[in-house]
């Protein structure tokens, strides 16, 4: 059994139950005086939040990329016929390349 002034300091909850305690596992990290073990160090928990903030971030600007792509594709294409769609956009952009290189 480990001692009391050994154990992380975090209380938990049963699972099943309306009760919690204090985790039973043994402080190895001690921050500002108080023990955690290595699930509940705070440092690991910020880190592992801030690697799934950043995940989220990194796929929701991947998205809306995606969106204003779509956006300026669609307005790229406004009044050209769906069967000349692509005909008609290659040469539009290749006049415009032209224009561009004069
Ligand atoms: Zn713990």
């Amino acid at each position: 059994m480990i001692d009391q002034k050994d154990q992380c300091c975090v209380s938990v909850w049963t699972e099943g139950s309306y009760c919690e305690h204090q985790c039973s596992r043994r402080g190895v990290i001690e921050r500002d005086g108080k023990r955690y073990c290595k699930q509940h160090d705070p440092m690991r928990k910020k880190a592992a939040e801030d690697k799934r903030k950043a995940a989220w971030k990194a796929a929701s600007d991947a998205s809306q990329k995606a969106y204003d792509r779509r956006v300026a594709c669609e307005a790229a294409c406004e009044g050209v016929a769906t069967c000349e769609l692509v005909p008609g956009l290659v040469a539009r952009l290749l006049a415009d390349k032209e224009i561009r290189s004069d």
